[in-house]
């Protein structure tokens, strides 16, 4: 079980080659803030101080931040705390989070009653918190196993 007041933010740092022929550090990071999903990266050379910010957003982080997170940090799983609950407030928010048609959006609540969905954690936390304001408990849990997911274009 991972707590509440873990789950501000992920990051990984990693060595990049700097246009001065030094090793760069790119920082990207992704985080839940007011219930929406943000992500950075930004680079910065100790050897020649040349600091920039790559990009930034909020929304689903593009692959080349999001991967280097999951290889660093690995994914968890969000599932339901008790699978029999609010299954129609299950069906409704899977299928706001990412517009979904309702087979898709069934499928997805299936998987969040059983296995769970795996996601990065920031996205974990960004779906509970989806699910809670519609008074669904959900909780993270470690380990993908076999869950899907439906962040990265992945579904
Ligand atoms: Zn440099």
């Amino acid at each position: 079980m991972i707590e509440e007041d873990e789950v501000a933010g992920w990051g990984v740092t990693l060595a990049v080659g700097c246009e001065c022929g030094a090793e760069a550090r790119q920082d990207v990071g992704q985080a839940l803030r007011g219930g929406e999903l943000c992500w950075d990266a930004e680079l910065y050379c100790r050897a020649c101080g040349a600091g920039s910010c790559l990009g930034f957003g909020t929304g689903e982080a593009p692959p080349w931040v999001r991967d280097p997170l999951i290889a660093q940090h690995g994914t968890v799983r969000l599932r339901l705390t008790d699978p029999a609950t609010g299954r129609v407030a299950v069906l409704r928010t899977v299928r706001e989070a990412w517009g979904l048609e309702l087979p898709q959006a069934r499928e997805l609540a299936e998987q969040l009653a059983g296995d769970g969905l795996a996601g990065t954690l920031p996205e974990a936390a960004w779906l509970r918190e989806r699910l809670a304001a519609r008074g669904v408990p959900a909780e993270v849990a470690t380990g993908t196993g076999t869950a899907l997911s439906p962040w990265g274009g992945r579904r």
